[in-house]
């Protein structure tokens, strides 16, 4: 048996990287380290000692969890790197080794990303790109020895090997640390399938990284099945988030209706695509089952745009998709940006005008993140559009300009008078939209140079 520290580390107060694409959170935004979660179960389902710390919603410092090292004494330290925090991961890993001994295994989509320039920092005895919780047990079985390993993406025959996440939350994490703006609270996550179906999108970080190649994997419906239930009887939960890419309306009805059959009570939400595979039909039952939000990525009111992005919609797919949510009773939380190919301020601005005509509960504004390895990293490269920094720079606006336009847009957004009479008809929603406001105008005030992502 071995002992295995599995860590999520804070690179800044409020700054989050286990979603889909790291950020500063306004809201106390909070997802889980879900990845980590699978890797944790699967060790320990092979008799490895670990304990899993979630850094970032724990506010612990870097010298907090040296401190934890140096009395648990790890043979393997796994951490989940980040793009802005690396460095300061190097130096964490540097300690923790010094002080114990561990071997370092460095996982997550920022190990996609160059990985020979990571790998020049001696630190890091083995890094894993790609879905890395059989290649960690590997390691720690002793059974891979290469210091970068690729890994396959999972087989559906391996997602069903790995333990239930939301056990493995519970036995190590505070669920009340976890948080997001469109869902009730608390709430856990959990995986239904891997990958996006579509996978596309020039911008989207995990089909380019983490999730890279082959198709959307799924789990058996049963044992997901069997693990809401557990989770409804033995958590103090409000809600579960399948985590899911995007949850295909094929899918989705199949979860939705074997909720219904097995009569489980509990309210749930999935990532979705409008491309209108969740059918009037479909979306009915899923709000029977529960489903109370989707999270929808609309990303420009301009189709020319979205063309240019590979979303595979339309402005007017999505219009419909939006309506049929609607008269289903689901909430939508609608993702924009502002900066990809083709973005103007005329473009823009039919985007913020466009996204307060539609009838969604909540509204996320942000430029996007270039991210290696995606093809809208290898645009603004080529094309010579990235700063300084590392953002995106058009000839049309630069970074500075697409996060101002997104803080405007979120202002006229929250503030669109039709939005506010739509939501005061939802006695539910008014808590929800009071706090949204206090932490959104409390971030306009004290931070003017980034903008956060990802449910906020
Ligand atoms: S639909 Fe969403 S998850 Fe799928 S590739 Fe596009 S942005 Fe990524």
């Amino acid at each position: 048996m071995m002992k295995a520290l599995l860590i999520n580390p804070q690179y800044e107060k409020g700054y989050i990287h286990s979603a889909r694409w790291d950020s500063i959170t306004i809201s106390g935004t909070h997802w889980y380290p879900i990845f980590l979660g699978y890797c944790t179960g699967l060790l320990e389902k092979y008799n490895h000692e670990c304990r899993l710390v979630d850094a970032e919603a724990e506010n612990k410092t870097d010298a907090q969890l040296i401190g934890m090292a140096e009395q648990f004494k790890p043979d393997f330290t796994v951490i989940y790197i980040s793009q802005r925090g690396f460095s300061d991961n190097i130096s964490l890993a540097e300690q923790i080794k010094e002080k114990t001994g561990s071997k370092i295994i460095f996982v997550g989509p920022w190990c996609s990303m160059e990985p020979e320039k990571l790998l020049e920092n001696k630190v890091i005895d083995y890094l894993i790109s790609g879905e890395f919780e059989f290649e960690t047990l590997n390691i720690i079985n002793g059974k891979n020895n290469s210091r970068h390993i690729q890994a396959a993406r999972l087989t559906s025959e391996q997602l069903n090997e790995l333990p239930w996440v939301t056990k493995v939350y519970a036995k190590h994490l505070n669920l009340k640390n976890y948080k997001v703006s469109s869902l009730w609270h608390p709430f856990v996550d959990m995986f239904t399938g891997r990958k996006c179906y579509w996978g596309r999108c020039i911008f989207c970080l995990w089909p380019f990284t983490i999730l890279k190649g082959g198709s959307y994997t799924v789990r058996n419906i049963d044992d997901v099945l069997d693990e809401i239930e557990w989770a409804v009887k033995n958590l103090p939960i409000k809600e579960i988030f399948m985590q899911d890419d995007t949850l295909s309306g094929e899918r989705a009805e199949l979860l939705a209706d074997g909720i219904l059959k097995r009569g489980i009570k509990i309210a749930w939400s999935s990532y979705a695509r409008g491309d209108l595979t969740h059918t009037p039909e479909i979306l009915k039952k899923m709000k029977q089952s529960g489903c109370h939000c989707l999270h929808v990525g609309f990303e420009s009111g301009n189709d020319e745009l979205l063309k240019r992005m590979n979303k595979g919609v339309t402005t007017k797919t999505l219009e419909t998709f939006t309506e049929w949510a609607n008269k289903a009773g689901i909430d939508i939380h609608a993702d924009f940006m502002i900066g990809l190919p083709g973005e103007t301020e005329e473009t823009a601005r039919n985007t913020i005008n466009w996204a307060k005509k539609l009838k969604v509960a909540t509204y996320q504004f942000a430029p996007p993140k270039p991210y290696m390895c995606t093809p809208y990293y290898t645009w603004l490269k080529d094309n010579g559009y990235l700063d300084k920094e590392g953002n995106p720079s058009l000839p049309s606006m630069n970074y500075q300009r697409m996060v101002d336009l997104c803080k405007k847009a979120l202002t006229e957004c929250y503030f669109n008078p039709a939005f506010i009479r739509r939501m005061m008809f939802k006695p539910r929603e008014v808590l929800r939209i009071v706090r949204s406001a206090f932490y959104f105008a409390r971030y306009m005030l004290f931070k003017k140079s980034d903008l956060p992502n990802e449910e906020d």
